[in-house]
């Protein structure tokens, strides 16, 4: 029998428990063009090499609009409109979340 074989099936992860309320904002990581107007604080914008408008990073890579304390988007209501088509679950948020497997809240 092997380790795994061990585990209560109700413990093995599956992709029905990804959960933004259990992932440490991985994708907020992820470079965010603004590419229309949705009422994001200036405070929060940072202008790319190119010109263009992203949304600022700190020094730490995460996105300055991310509440630290919650690890949530402080600015659900303004957010871009990239963040909003970012889908849970979605093959980009697996590969983010296998991405920082170390850090779970
Ligand atoms: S969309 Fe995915 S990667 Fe982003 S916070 Fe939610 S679970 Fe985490
Ligand atoms: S604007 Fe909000 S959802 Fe988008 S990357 Fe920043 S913290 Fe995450």
């Amino acid at each position: 029998m092997t380790e795994s074989a061990r585990i209560p099936l109700t413990q093995l992860a599956n992709e029905a428990a990804v959960s933004c309320a259990n992932c440490a904002a991985c994708c907020c990581q992820l470079e965010v063009m603004l590419i229309s107007d949705t009422g994001v604080p200036r405070r929060f914008i940072a202008i790319d090499d190119w010109g263009g408008e992203v949304m600022r990073r700190l020094d730490d890579g995460w996105c300055a609009a991310l509440d630290r304390d919650s690890m949530l988007c402080s600015i659900y209501e303004q957010r871009p409109l990239i963040c909003r088509e970012f889908e849970t679950a979605s093959a980009e948020c697996l590969d983010e979340r296998r991405g920082m497997p170390g850090i779970y809240r």
